[in-house]
């Protein structure tokens, strides 16, 4: 039998027991009533057959349970009635337990997989939570009743919840509930209704005992935190509020936010003001890219009508320019502008003492929190003969004034992608090397393809599938050797580039000493609070984030300012279901959420809706039309689980899906938005359509269809389908009736 048959097998014994229990008045059996007025022969007959009685009982226990049929409050009592207090409660107790646990396990077999291909991100996060507290929630469900246990059972089955802690949990949370049944069943001759059997005072003794567990939690929190504070006893006053660690994206924008919130703040850096994105990277590497997009462009004139002038690149000259942007985006984030927003800066290397003191350059600051955003830096991996060399980095590329004729980028990522097309652009004979089989690894293998195609129409070199594994020096300037599947090759050049990822910038902070825990990669580990394993520091950016980016930098950050400021009042999450990003090649390549290769990774299902940018009105006016959405869906449902563009415009694109991500708002809802003629943004509507198209059941298609058809007919016709609807509809009310009329009403 495969997964499928057994799956509606256990659908169907579980809808025969419904059937039987409604068949037979199960009800009724199990009614107050009825078990007061068996009470005398059920005890009768445990006396004489105690075993048979009593596993008997605990079969029906369990089945009644198992179904999630009502019944369960009686039996309960009946077990006080029928075996006295303690066997009673043993009985109801494992029965439940096991009836309980039954009833878990059917709804995950069931309906787990359906839910989870629906609602895959949220049941992630659900599952995240409950690994984490699920224990204390079901506890507290079990004890307070708040809800009745078999919802209880079902919907923890669709969690990830093992079934062992279930069981256990269960076990304990419903041993005072099921106690107090037994003890009433015990005194069931005096009892009127079960109605009155958890009095007021019953419940709330319950409810003190659900708080029991939060309380231990609690307890065990402030335990951590004396045991910290017991180390390193906080001052008696504080110089601060709050000490945030490096002046970046991340840190700017803690330090802004804290101000903002009328907190103490001070914010030391050890450099430069604005740190990598607006020295080293987002902003000189945009204003580098633009001014090598006007240069292809010109190279191109011809495809828009226009005569090629004499346009070239002094590369000296660019790199002026390039500088000359970031001197004039450098006043947002100077000095002067943080001052005036009340946040007091120091200059020099940070360096934590305890978590409430800062060391700078000798000097000290207390804080009551701090927030390490201190960034990373570029990784230039123990290659052979590769630091020899000198190799560039985007720290310090930038330092460049003359073109290198030949340039080899080690790494294919964006950096990699975004700097070796520029060069190359301005005249660079450039080869890019890369380990993984395409360029970009984390984006899909067709997305990747598409800007592979356009660097090698550029003239690119691309070596992929290759590991550099040392350079050498040639006549000429050094020599980059990569081992592929066919061996050595060998690449002679004037520079090399490393763009090989980063590394965290913990070096001399004093993290062990603290004991701030870091991860596998040596970034600091936090939690989604950003809160660290020292409870009053913080950390985000690219120190702590496993996404290396400006925007989720500074999301992170004003999240880890509003928490170390406000907590508990403030308990913002950071969640990176939909973080968006871009490499600002050409074509641009844009993402946010899921990759096609990461759901098949993960087993998750889903729909991929397309649409080529060629056929895009706007992409062909503008002379770029080139590239290729893709729209993921959970399958068989609208909810977009990622999007990812090749193309003109994939930022723009990217993000209306963020933003429908974020807002959960499906495919088929977003599909309804008017888009303006002629934009990119056509091109979400054209795949939101066709997958509209291929998810419109054939029936409806048909019906409507059809209605065309009748609208066309001749009078007679029209009347004759009206007068056939009529009927139609005549016999499904007969026959609703006849199934209300057969339907047991009340009990014989
Ligand atoms: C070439 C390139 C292009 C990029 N383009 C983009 C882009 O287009 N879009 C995008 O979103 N992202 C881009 N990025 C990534 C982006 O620059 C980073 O993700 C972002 O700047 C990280 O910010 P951060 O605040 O975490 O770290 P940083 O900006 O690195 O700031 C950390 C700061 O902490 C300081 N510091 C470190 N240690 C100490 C200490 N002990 N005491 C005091 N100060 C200290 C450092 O000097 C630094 O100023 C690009 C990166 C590169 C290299």
């Amino acid at each position: 039998m495969n997964d499928r048959a057994r799956r509606w097998t256990l659908i169907g014994v579980v809808a025969a027991g419904f059937a039987a229990f409604v068949a037979f008045h199960g009800w009724t059996w199990l009614s107050f009533d009825n078990l007061k007025h068996q009470q005398a022969w059920l005890h009768d007959a445990y006396e004489r057959r105690p075993l048979l009685v009593a596993g008997a009982f605990a079969l029906l226990y369990v089945v009644v349970a198992g179904l999630s049929l009502p019944g369960a409050t009686i039996l309960t009592l009946a077990a006080g009635a029928i075996f006295g207090l303690l066997p009673g409660t043993a009985i109801a107790l494992v029965s439940s337990t096991i009836g309980a646990s039954l009833a878990f396990l059917t709804a995950r077999y069931v309906l787990r997989d359906a839910v989870e291909r629906r609602f895959r991100t949220r049941l992630e996060t659900i599952d995240r939570g409950l690994a984490r507290d699920g224990a204390w929630y079901l506890a507290t469900l079990r004890l307070i009743a708040v809800i009745p246990f078999f919802v209880i059972n079902l919907v923890m089955g669709l969690t990830r919840m093992p079934v062992r802690s279930f069981a256990l949990v269960s076990l304990a949370g419903m041993l005072p509930g099921v106690m107090v049944y037994v003890n009433a069943g015990t005194r069931l001759g005096e009892l009127r209704s079960p109605a009155g059997i958890l009095s007021p005072p019953v419940l709330a003794s319950f409810a003190a005992l659900a708080a029991l567990p939060w309380l231990a939690k609690g307890g065990i929190a402030w335990w951590k935190r004396r045991a910290t504070s017991g180390r390193w006893p906080p001052p008696r006053s504080f110089d601060h509020d709050l000490a945030v660690i490096g002046a970046g994206s991340a840190g700017l924008t803690a330090a802004a936010v804290a101000a903002q919130l009328g907190a103490k703040v001070v914010l030391v850096e050890r450099e430069r003001m604005g740190g990598e994105c607006l020295n080293t990277g987002c902003v000189p590497s945009k204003a580098l890219i633009r001014s090598a997009r006007i240069l292809a462009q010109s190279r191109r004139a011809t495809a828009w009508g226009l005569r090629p002038g004499a346009v070239e690149a002094d590369f000296a000259e660019v790199m002026a320019h390039v500088r000359s942007v970031v001197a004039q985006v450098a006043p947002h984030d100077s000095r002067a502008r943080f001052e005036s927003l009340g946040v007091q800066c120091r200059v020099g290397a940070a360096r934590l003492v305890s978590p409430y003191v800062v060391a700078v350059d000798g000097r000290t600051e207390t804080a009551r929190a701090i927030i390490i955003a201190t960034g990373a830096t570029p990784a230039v991996p123990p290659i052979p003969g590769l630091r020899e060399a000198r190799p560039l980095t985007s720290d310090t590329v930038w330092e460049l004034t003359a073109l290198p004729r030949r340039l080899v980028v080690i790494g294919g990522g964006p950096v990699g992608c975004e700097l070796g097309q520029c060069f190359a652009r301005f005249g660079s004979q450039v080869t890019i090397i890369n380990g993984a089989l395409q360029l970009l690894d984390h984006e899909d293998p067709d997305i990747a393809a598409r800007l592979a195609e356009r660097f090698r129409a550029e003239g690119i070199r691309m070596v992929l599938g290759e590991r550099v594994v040392h350079v050498e020096p040639g006549a000429d300037g050094p020599v980059v050797a990569s081992l592929g599947e066919t061996g050595l090759s060998r690449h002679p050049c004037d520079a090399i580039l490393v763009a090989l990822g980063k590394r965290p910038a913990t070096a001399g902070l004093g993290l062990e000493e603290l004991g701030i825990a870091l991860d596998g990669d040596g970034r600091i580990e936090v939690d989604e609070h950003q809160r660290t394993s020292v409870p009053n520091i913080y950390a985000c950016g690219d120190v702590s984030s496993r996404h290396r980016f400006t925007h989720v930098a500074a999301d992170q950050a004003w999240r880890a300012a509003a928490n170390a400021l406000l907590a508990p009042l403030s308990r913002q999450r950071w969640n990176d279901a939909a973080v968006p990003w871009i490499t600002f090649t050409e074509p641009e390549v844009g993402r946010v959420g899921l990759s096609e290769a990461e759901a098949s990774r993960r087993g998750i299902a889903v729909d991929v809706a397309t649409c080529d940018l060629a056929d895009n009105d706007r992409a062909i006016v503008e002379g770029e039309a080139e590239g290729l959405l893709k729209i993921l869906t959970a399958k068989g449902s609208g909810t977009i689980l990622g999007a990812a563009v090749v193309g003109p415009g994939a930022a723009e694109l990217v993000g209306e899906l963020t933003l429908a991500i974020t807002h959960r708002i499906g495919l088929d809802r977003l599909v309804t938005a008017v888009h303006a003629y002629p934009s990119l943004g056509e091109a979400i509507a054209r795949a939101g359509a066709a997958w509209k198209r291929r998810h419109t059941p054939r029936w409806q298609l048909s019906l409507l269809a059809a209605y065309v058809r009748l609208r066309r007919s001749t009078p007679r016709t029209r009347t004759a389908a009206a007068l056939a609807a009529i009927l139609l509809v005549a016999v499904v009310a007969a026959i609703c009736l006849a199934i209300g009329a057969v339907l047991p009403g009340a009990a014989p």
